[in-house]
């Protein structure tokens, strides 16, 4: 070689150092004045035609590159940090989180493990997530892509620990008995997609029946444990939701835990949306009784609104954990001294390369403290017990279930409509807000009825946000009847 290699570092640094000190301004910008912008706005051809472009051979300006993405991805978002989203159930980022994101990519460290400190500021991440639930410090966790993640790798270990086989060895084919897990009719979908990913099949996966304030009803749970007991199957794990995703309901966790503790089942939480209410000051008891469970799910994009993406598993058995997942070959073998001298982190997971998704959740943390985010996850559950007060308060609108935590279940109902008309004349209000670009909600069913659903899981939400919900579905739903002789009554 002859001094001609090529390298990706630029050639200009000071060039670069100029567009990346306009970039950072203008992502300020982006962030400090979300409020002034539409939510979302539907993309128009040209964009389209833009994102769809072929394969680029040649290269072109850093420069041109920014403004491409400036004008055809910026302009376009989900609309998730915008402080009227309440659709589906999500994080609003923050900036804090997004520099993490950020430095995490410079330093550019491999988080599958090794003897660097970044590994260190992955483990103490997960020690903060331990100590924020109260579980106990030998326990071990992981970080993974999100709650889905974190709920397979615990539904992993339950699996393997319940199992009256070898599974790693021999396989689930090897079974006498067939595991069963249980969780209620509210159940996040995750959960199916885990016990087929595991080789159990979807009706490996017993759906329970929920009150009407869609808790699991546990006397049903132990009638099918028993049941199933009966019939040769191999009980092996309750699956308790603590803020289930259509209306935040928290099961018993402290019944599950001794009924858990009675049939010698795994106790596992999926605590993707409440596990961090025991953070909350106001509202911590809510989920007292996770610290008992056997393996948590938890997803720090969530309520810390960490920016996408960063989930939790944590497991109090160490021993179980590390042996669901551990298999070092010769090259990742362990060095007394130098890089690899520590414990591999993906030893703990799927994954065997890792990004540093810990440092966006260290610095924030860092930054805040953990009381602030107590704080305001119970900013966010006052903010939906205020909505639900306004709506019970406004003439033509229902709220149609009990607000539990922050999720708010309510319907435009003028009266004299049937059930049909009613679900037509709501979704068109839900997607004549999303078009508009004011305000994102979205719908469920809940028990046969359908509804609208505000989830405020947003640290950008102010109360007249809520009041502006309240008048807008009213003036929608208004104008929907009146525009159209389908619904008149
Ligand atoms: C969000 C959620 C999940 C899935 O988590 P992801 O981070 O989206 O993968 C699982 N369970 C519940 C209850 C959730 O709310």
């Amino acid at each position: 070689m002859s001094g001609l290699e090529e390298t990706l570092d630029p050639q200009d640094w000071e060039a670069l150092r100029a567009l990346s000190h306009r970039i950072i301004d203008e992502a300020i910008e982006y962030t400090r004045d979300v409020r002034d912008r539409p939510l979302w706005q539907a993309m128009p051809k040209e964009v389209r035609e833009v994102l769809n472009s072929p394969l680029p051979q040649d290269p072109k300006p850093l420069d041109e590159v920014y403004d491409l993405l400036s004008k055809n991805v910026m302009a376009y978002p989900m609309g998730n940090t915008h402080p009227r989203f309440w659709m589906w159930y999500m994080g609003s980022s923050n900036f804090t989180g997004a520099l993490g994101d950020f430095l995490a990519a410079v330093q550019g460290s491999n988080l599958g493990g090794g003897n660097h400190a970044a590994s260190l500021v992955d483990q103490q991440v997960v020690d903060w997530c331990k100590q924020m639930l109260g579980f106990p410090e030998t326990a071990s966790g992981t970080l993974v892509s999100g709650g889905s993640m974190a709920n397979i790798i615990g539904l992993t270990v339950a699996r393997n620990q319940m199992a009256d086989a070898d599974v790693r060895t021999e396989g689930v084919g090897a079974l006498d008995r067939p595991l069963r897990f249980y969780g209620s009719d509210q159940l996040h979908s995750c959960h199916q997609i885990a016990v087929e990913s595991l080789g159990l099949g979807s009706k490996s996966l017993r759906k329970i029946r929920s009150h009407p304030d869609c808790t699991i009803d546990i006397e049903s749970l132990k009638f099918a444990i028993t049941e199933d007991r009966a019939a040769g199957f191999n009980p092996a794990c309750v699956i308790a939701t603590a803020g289930t995703v259509n209306t935040g309901a928290i099961d018993d966790l402290q019944a599950i835990k001794a009924l858990c503790q009675r049939e010698n089942m795994w106790f596992h939480v999926d605590g993707c949306i409440g596990a961090l209410i025991a953070i909350a000051p106001g509202n911590k008891s809510r989920v007292s009784g996770i610290e008992l469970a056997d393996s948590i799910a938890l997803d720090p994009h969530k309520w810390l609104h960490a920016p996408f993406e960063v989930g939790c598993a944590l497991i109090r058995d160490r021993d179980a954990h590390y042996g669901a997942f551990t298999l070092t070959p010769e090259f990742l073998e362990m060095t007394e001294r130098g890089i690899a001298s520590a414990h591999w982190l993906h030893d703990f997971g799927l994954q065997t390369s890792r990004g540093f998704r810990a440092l966006k959740v260290w610095m924030a943390l860092q930054e805040h403290g953990v009381q602030k985010f107590g704080r305001l996850i119970d900013q966010n559950i006052a903010q939906a017990h205020y909505l639900s007060e306004l709506i019970c308060k406004t003439a033509g609108l229902e709220l149609t279930m009990e607000t539990s935590i922050n999720i708010v279940c309510y319907r435009f109902d003028p009266g004299q409509t049937s059930e049909e008309d009613l679900k037509r004349i709501n979704t068109e209000i839900m997607l004549q807000m999303q078009e508009t670009g004011v305000a994102a909600i979205s719908d469920t069913t809940v028990h046969g009825r359908h509804c609208l659903r505000a989830a405020i899981n947003n640290h950008r939400t102010v109360a007249t946000d809520l009041a502006f919900l309240v008048s807008e579905t009213l003036r929608l739903g208004n104008a929907i009847v009146n525009a159209s002789s389908l619904f008149s009554h």
